[in-house]
C-alpha cells in the first residue's frame, strides 16, 4: 500500500494483458488503486489478437447443448466440419470432454444461459461507457447474422431459439431471399438466416486492447513486459508476482492469463478445468468484397467479419495441447468454404493464426477469489465469448476486490463449482 496524499492507495497487479487484464485493471483503475499489468508480450497478442471480433450482448447459448454429442461423430470425419481431435493430446483433454457433455444437460443448460445473459448483455454498453469517442471507429454495432444452406432447423438450434426467446433476445428469422437482400455479395443457397440487431463487433480486436492499454498508462498505471513465474504468498496473502528476477508488490493479485491461469491457480490449490479449444482465423488483406456485416455460417461454425484491415475468417475448435503445432488444414477448410459463401472473395495475401480459447466445460469463466489467499482474483475461462464477457468480468474483479456489492450475481462463476 503506498500513501496519495492522506489517503492510503491500493495497488493492484494484472498478470496477463488480454482483453480480460485490461478491462479488469481499468474497472480496478477507476476505483482508485494503482494498477501495473504485467505480459510476456505487447498487450493484445494472445488469444485476444486473432479472434472473429464479435461483440455479441445478445449470445446467451452455452456451445455445450444436449444432443451436441450425437453430433460430434460426423463433424470429426468431416474434413470441413466445425470440430477436430488430435488425437495424441485425447488422453489429457478426455477428463474435459467428460464433463463438457455433463453440462450439455438440459438441467443445467438454463442456469449457464441465465449466467451467459447476465454477463454479456451490458457488455456494448461497459465499453461505450469506458471508451468514450473512442468507440467510434473501433466497434461497429450494425448487428450479426447467422446462415445455414440445410433447409431443416435441427435439435438444437430449437433450443437455442427457446433459451433465446426466455431471455429477451431480439432477433429476425430471414428466408433466401431476404438474406441476399442483407447482403449482396453472398451467394444464392443459404435458406435460412438469423438477425441479431443488438450484436456487433470491433473493427480490430488487438487495436482495441491496445487502445485500452493506453487508456491504463494515461489514468497513470503501468503496462509492463516480463515473464511472470509464480504469485509471492506471506501468511495466507499474496504480496506480489515474481517477474523476470524481481516481485511487483501488489495488495490485490488479478490473475487474466487466458489458458496459461490454470498453472497460476494450481499452485494455490484451485483445479479448474481448462481446456485450449484451439481455433483459427484467416486474414484477408485484398478481400475483394465485404461482408456488410459480421455473419456466421451456422453449418461450419466459423465467421467472417468485416474488418478495418480487410476480412477475417475465424472459428473452428481444435481440442489439443496449447502449443501442438498449427495445422494448417483447418484455416484452409474453412477459406475454402468461406469461398464458396461469397464467390467475389479473394485470398490474395492471406494469412493463418492459431489462438487457444480458454475454455471451461460450461462456457462460463471463472471471476472467484483463490481459496488459499483471497486477494488473489481469477479472471479467466471466457472461451468462445472473452471478448463479450470482458467488460463486465472486470466490473466482478473490482467489487471483488473491494467488497462493494457486485451487479449480477456471481455465484455461477465459482471456481469450486466444478467440484
Ligand atoms: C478463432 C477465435 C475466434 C474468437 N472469436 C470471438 C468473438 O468473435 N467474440 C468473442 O467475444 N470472443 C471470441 N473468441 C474468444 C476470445 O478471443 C477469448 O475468450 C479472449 O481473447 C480471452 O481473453 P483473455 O484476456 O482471457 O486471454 P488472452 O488474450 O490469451 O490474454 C492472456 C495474456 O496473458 C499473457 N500471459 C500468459 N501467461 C503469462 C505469463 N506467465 N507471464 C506474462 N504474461 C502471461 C499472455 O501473453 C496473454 O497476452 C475467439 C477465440 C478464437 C481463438
Amino acid at each position: 500500500m503506498t500513501l496519495r496524499g492522506a489517503e492510503p492507495v491500493r495497488r493492484a497487479v494484472v498478470l496477463g494483458a488480454g482483453i480480460v487484464g485490461v478491462l479488469a485493471a481499468l474497472a480496478l483503475q477507476r476505483r482508485g488503486f494503482d494498477v501495473t499489468m504485467i505480459d510476456r508480450d505487447e498487450p493484445g497478442r494472445g488469444c485476444s489478437y486473432g479472434n472473429g471480433g464479435a461483440i455479441s450482448p445478445d449470445f446467451c447459448v452455452p456451445i455445450a447443448l444436449p444432443g451436441m454429442l450425437r453430433r460430434v461423430p460426423k463433424w470429426l470425419f468431416d474434413r470441413e466440419g466445425p470440430l477436430v481431435v488430435r488425437w495424441r493430446d485425447l488422453p489429457a483433454s478426455l477428463p474435459w470432454l467428460i464433463r463438457w457433455i455433463r453440462a450439455g444437460r438440459m438441467d443445467r443448460v438454463e442456469a449457464h444461459a441465465r449466467a451467459l445473459r447476465a454477463l454479456h448483455a451490458p457488455s456494448y454498453g461497459r465499453y461505450r461507457d469506458i471508451l468514450g469517442p473512442r468507440a467510434a471507429g473501433l466497434i461497429e454495432m450494425t448487428g450479426q447474422l447467422y446462415v445455414w444452406r440445410s433447409a431443416a432447423a435441427g435439435p438444437t438450434e430449437a433450443l437455442a431459439r427457446r433459451l433465446r426467446e426466455r431471455h429477451g433476445v431480439e432477433t429476425h428469422a430471414l428466408a433466401g431471399d431476404e438474406i441476399r437482400q442483407m447482403d449482396g455479395a453472398l451467394a444464392t443457397g443459404f435458406t435460412r438466416g438469423l438477425f441479431f440487431p443488438e450484436n456487433g463487433h470491433t473493427l480490430n480486436p488487438l487495436r482495441l486492447v491496445q487502445t485500452l492499454a493506453r487508456q491504463i498508462e494515461e489514468g497513470g498505471g503501468r503496462v509492463l513486459r516480463g515473464e511472470a513465474s509464480d504469485i509471492v504468498l506471506e501468511n495466507g496473502r499474496a504480496v506480489g508476482v515474481r517477474c523476470s528476477g524481481t516481485t511487483l508488490a501488489g495488495d490485490i493479485v488479478v490473475v487474466a492469463a487466458g489458458i496459461a491461469s490454470t498453472a497460476f491457480a494450481r499452485a494455490l490449490g484451485d483445479r479448474v478445468p481448462l481446456q485450449a479449444e484451439r481455433g483459427y482465423h484467416v486474414m484477408l488483406p485484398e478481400p475483394g468484397i465485404r461482408p456488410r456485416i459480421k455473419i456466421s455460417n451456422r453449418d461450419h461454425m466459423f465467421g467472417l467479419t468485416p474488418m478495418e484491415h480487410g476480412v477475417r475468417i475465424a472459428g473452428t475448435v481444435e481440442i489439443a495441447r496449447p502449443d501442438a503445432p498449427m495445422d494448417e488444414r483447418r484455416p484452409r477448410a474453412m477459406l475454402e468454404v468461406a469461398k464458396r459463401m461469397y464467390p467475389g472473395l479473394s485470398d490474395r495475401g492471406a494469412a493463418f493464426w492459431m489462438g487457444c480459447r480458454p475454455s471451461t466445460p460450461d462456457s462460463l469463466p471463472v471471476i472467484d477469489r483463490a481459496a488459499r489467499a483471497r486477494n488473489v482474483i481469477y479472471a479467466f475461462g471466457h472461451g468462445h465469448t472473452g471478448l463479450t464477457g470482458a467488460p463486465v468480468t472486470g466490473e466482478l474483479v473490482a467489487a471483488l476486490a473491494t467488497g462493494e456489492r457486485p451487479h449480477i450475481d456471481p455465484a455461477p462463476f465459482r471456481r469450486d463449482r466444478f467440484g
